[in-house]
Parts: C-alpha cells; sequence; structure tokens
C-alpha cells in the first residue's frame, strides 16, 4: 500500500486508487528554451520515480508529461540565437530527452505537445467565455478568478494577498488584478494563430487544464511538478479545469497533488533566471549519469537538496561499493518486488533514503536477496523494461489517425500533416500501405 504526500490536503495519505485497473499520472514537463539544469532534473526524476513504483504495482499506467513549446520565453530565445521557433524548440527537446536519458529517466508514456491542442484550447477558452468564467479585453482573453470561489486551495493563499507587497503595474484592461491570461495578441513577427479573438497565442497555465483532459480524462489520479508551480500554475490550472467542468473541488480534477522540493546552490533556489545553474552534461566528466541519480534520490523528493561536489563525491562512492555489490550477480534483471524492504521504504512516500541505506546494509554485511537487488536495480538504475501501450493511448492514436485520413480524403493536407505531426510527437511513426494506415510507437 502507498502512502503519498499530497500537497491539496497537506498530509500523507493512503493512495487510494480511482480505479486500481488505471492509473492516471499527469506531471508538469518543461519548456523547451533552454538545455535542463540539474533542478529541472529532480522533478522529472521525481516524476519518473513515482510513475516506476505505479508500474510496479499496478497492471496498467498511464504517465503523461507535455512541452510547453510556446511561451514568452521561447520568443525571446528564438530571437536571441536568431533560430526559427520550430528548430529552437527541437532542438531543445531532443536535448533534454538526451539528458533525462543519461540518468535513467524513462520518457514519459504520452508528451503532448502545446502547439498540437491549439484548436482544442481555443475551443476550451470559448467554453470559459460562454459560461462567464472568462472575458475578452483589448484582443486579451482573462479569466475571472473571483468565480471560482476555492481559488487558493492547494497554495493557500488568497486572492487580495497575492499582490500584496509586489509592486505590479496593473494592466488597465482587467477586471480583477488577479485575472489572469487564457489568450493573449501577438505581433504580426510574433508566433500566432487566428482565433476569435484575433491573431494570438495561448497562456501557459491553459495548456495543462487542456491536455490534461484530454489525454486522461478528469478526474484522474495524481497531479505533479516542483514547488513553484504551486502557485499560481496549478492553482490557475485547477480554477480553469473545475469552471470547465462545473466542479468546486480541485480534488474532482486530480485526486492527490505531488509536489518536489527544490534543488539549491548555496541555499539559493537552481534557477535559469538566477544564472546560477548545472548541467547534467558538465557533470559527465568526473561522474557517470547512475551517480548523479543515486545524489538526485538520496534526498526524499519533497526535502530541498544542498547541491554540492561533496553530495557528488559520497554518491559516487556509495555508487560505486552498491555496483561492485551487483555485478556479481548480473543475472538478477531490473523488477520491481512489493514484498521487499525496498519496496516498503518507497510505499512510505517514496523514501528513497531509507531504500539506499537498506541496500547499503546488504552490501556491508554481504547478504544476496535476488528480489532486494531486483528491485533495486529497477528503480535506482532506472528502468529499462518495455513499455506496454494502453488501450486508451491506441484509443487516441486510432482516433487522430482518422482525423488525418478524413483530412486527406477532403484534400485538407495542411491539417492532415499537422495531425500526423501530433503523432510523430508522440513517438508514433505511421505508414500508409494498400489504403490502410499502420502504426507503431
Ligand atoms: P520549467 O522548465 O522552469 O517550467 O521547470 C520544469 C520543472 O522543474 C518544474 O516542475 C519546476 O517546478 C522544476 N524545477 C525548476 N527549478 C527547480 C529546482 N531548483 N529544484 C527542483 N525542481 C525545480
Ligand atoms: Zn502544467
Amino acid at each position: 500500500m502507498i502512502h503519498l504526500y499530497n500537497s491539496l490536503s497537506k498530509q500523507k495519505e493512503e493512495f487510494i486508487p480511482i480505479n486500481p485497473d488505471h492509473i492516471k499520472f499527469y506531471s508538469c514537463g518543461p519548456t523547451v528554451y533552454n538545455k535542463i539544469h540539474i533542478g529541472n532534473a529532480r522533478a522529472f526524476l521525481a516524476a519518473d520515480l513515482l510513475s516506476k513504483v505505479l508500474k510496479g504495482i499496478y497492471p496498467k499506467v498511464t504517465y503523461v508529461s507535455n512541452i510547453t513549446d510556446i511561451d514568452d520565453k521561447i520568443i525571446e530565445a528564438s530571437k536571441h540565437e536568431n533560430l526559427p521557433i520550430k528548430d529552437l524548440t527541437k532542438k531543445y527537446f531532443d536535448i533534454y530527452m538526451e539528458d533525462i536519458g543519461l540518468i535513467g529517466i524513462n520518457p514519459p508514456d504520452i508528451q503532448p505537445f502545446a502547439t498540437d491542442f491549439i484548436d482544442e484550447m481555443i475551443a476550451y477558452i470559448e467554453k470559459l467565455i460562454d459560461l462567464n468564467k472568462a472575458y475578452e479585453a483589448n484582443g486579451n482573453v482573462l479569466f475571472r478568478v473571483n468565480t471560482f470561489e476555492n481559488y487558493g486551495c492547494l497554495s493557500g493563499r488568497k486572492i487580495d494577498e497575492q499582490k500584496h507587497g509586489k509592486r505590479v503595474e496593473v494592466e488597465s484592461y482587467k477586471v480583477n488584478e488577479n485575472d489572469f491570461t487564457l489568450w493573449k495578441p501577438s505581433e504580426k513577427d510574433e508566433p500566432g494563430w487566428d482565433s476569435p479573438w484575433g491573431y494570438g497565442r495561448p497562456g501557459w497555465h491553459l495548456e495543462c487544464s487542456v491536455m490534461s483532459e484530454i489525454t486522461l480524462d478528469i478526474p484522474f489520479d495524481i497531479h505533479g511538478g516542483g514547488n513553484d508551480l504551486k502557485f499560481p500554475h496549478h492553482e490557475n490550472e485547477i480554477a480553469q479545469t473545475c469552471a470547465c467542468n462545473g466542479l468546486d473541488n480541485a480534488a474532482d480534477f486530480a485526486k492527490y497533488w505531488f509536489h518536489n522540493g527544490f534543488l539549491n546552490l548555496e541555499s539559493e533556489k537552481m534557477s535559469k533566471s538566477l544564472g546560477n545553474v548545472i548541467y547534467i552534461k558538465d557533470l559527465l566528466n568526473d561522474y557517470q549519469g547512475n551517480h548523479i541519480r543515486l545524489a538526485l534520490l538520496s534526498t526524499q523528493y519533497r526535502q530541498p537538496i544542498p547541491w554540492s561536489k561533496k553530495l557528488l563525491d559520497q554518491a559516487k562512492s556509495i555508487s560505486t561499493k552498491i555496483n561492485n555489490f551487483l555485478e556479481k550477480h548480473e543475472n538478477v534483471k531490473p523488477k520491481f518486488i512489493s514484498t521487499t524492504k525496498i519496496a516498503e521504504a518507497l510505499f512510505d512516500d517514496l523514501n528513497t533514503p531509507r531504500a539506499i541505506r537498506i541496500m547499503q546494509d546488504f552490501v556491508q554485511s554481504q547478504i544476496f536477496h535476488p528480489d532486494e537487488v531486483a528491485t533495486y536495480k529497477y528503480i535506482f538504475e532506472g528502468s529499462t523494461q518495455d513499455t506496454t501501450i494502453d488501450e486508451d493511448t491506441v484509443k487516441l492514436i486510432e482516433e487522430l489517425i482518422a482525423q488525418r485520413n478524413q483530412a486527406r480524403n477532403d484534400g485538407d493536407y495542411a491539417l492532415a500533416d499537422k495531425i500526423r505531426d501530433k503523432l510523430s510527437k508522440m513517438n508514433v511513426s505511421i505508414k500508409d500501405v494498400n489504403e490502410k494506415t499502420e502504426w507503431k510507437i
């Protein structure tokens, strides 16, 4: 039985799935305008760890993590690097996939790109406007925050407090200063899409509400991300999804909210905007991927990690000792076995430091437990187990293929290409054979 800390109830709870036959987990992914740093990697590793533990015990788990490929930072970076937006986002997406692979993180089961869901986002905004939860002003569309009574339920911030003490210029077109952007106008030379409100682009928060609902349907079991996403990102996602679906409670959107603590450098959060960042590849001269993985997992995911060379050196030394022991047991394949002590530690809110200590004890006393070794390898070496494609993903893929074929029949080749692109980003390749479309992941 897994116990997880739920940021919504602010306590550790027994994890009771909505449907034990199919666990659904969404975690916010990267904005692909720059390389990910080791702090971001911590967030992706926490989600990867949770998905692996869930996959170890439930028959079917769908883990979705999005790619933000439209955003102001991306537009700036594209100007700065003199690269078209599409090339820039492709470049940093490829680097992201390579970097997470270096520390044994598996790709999510579904990886939706924001720009592939613009039509759906426009429809979502139209619905919010119809419900009078959003309004248009100067080419912007804003969410009426005060129509959602439970705003602040996750972060604990009350609407009036949120801007207190900060000097922010309130845009004059906002009815309430806390109202946030669903759609904003783009300049002619900026990327954008035609919409009922003119040429523009979606707000960041909207994409996760739309893509989580499309890929997983609501309610789903777990929604995750770093601590800094609680406010405003997740709070705004909750407001949008609840408003659009006539819900009052965040738990009717996602039952458990899973947030990782920060990785800090000299007691400051590692962040691109502060410039105090370390990249995974910078560490590879002196450390292997599994040393870095162990260093990140040597602290439980909710606690802050004070990142240092000492931490890495310790992880390298522990990892080397454990690996020497594991080499003697090469025949044991990675597999999650839920009756082990290591699994028991992980069931306690993913207590990885305890799991490592258990393994160190076995190494010290040279006791060989095949099940413990299999479970340790599955989690700490990063699993390479085959992932099976679940029925819902198959349904989504087949629906997209049917839409593409319809578009081709209608002569709308631009739409057909767009859908093919969407499939390829989900790692699905398609081939037209004798009037039929074959696909594979
Ligand atoms: P971003 O690309 O900035 O949206 O960040 C991607 C993920 O990394 C989000 O879940 C953030 O909350 C998380 N994150 C960013 N900085 C850190 C940090 N220093 N420590 C842990 N997680 C972080
Ligand atoms: Zn998100």
